[in-house]
């Protein structure tokens, strides 16, 4: 039930890696990450996706799959 492991995000302008804060709001874990160097933010939420900025980095990372 415990999802532990917080995905290591990559910054997509920069490449540089995302710092990763995960964060309890209404029961539900909800990460949120960002990059200091283009102050690029997105929003996680296990099983769903949130984001609030940054939204190109979703796309680009499902694509893979
Ligand atoms: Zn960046």
């Amino acid at each position: 039930m415990k999802q532990s492991q917080v995905q290591q995000r990559n910054c997509q302008k920069c490449t540089r890696a995302m710092v990763s804060i995960t964060l309890d709001i209404d029961e539900a874990k909800r990460t949120l990450h960002s990059c200091s160097h283009c102050d690029v933010r997105v929003w996680e939420a296990p099983g769903e996706s949130i984001n609030l900025e940054g939204v190109l980095t979703e796309l680009s990372d499902s694509a893979g799959r």
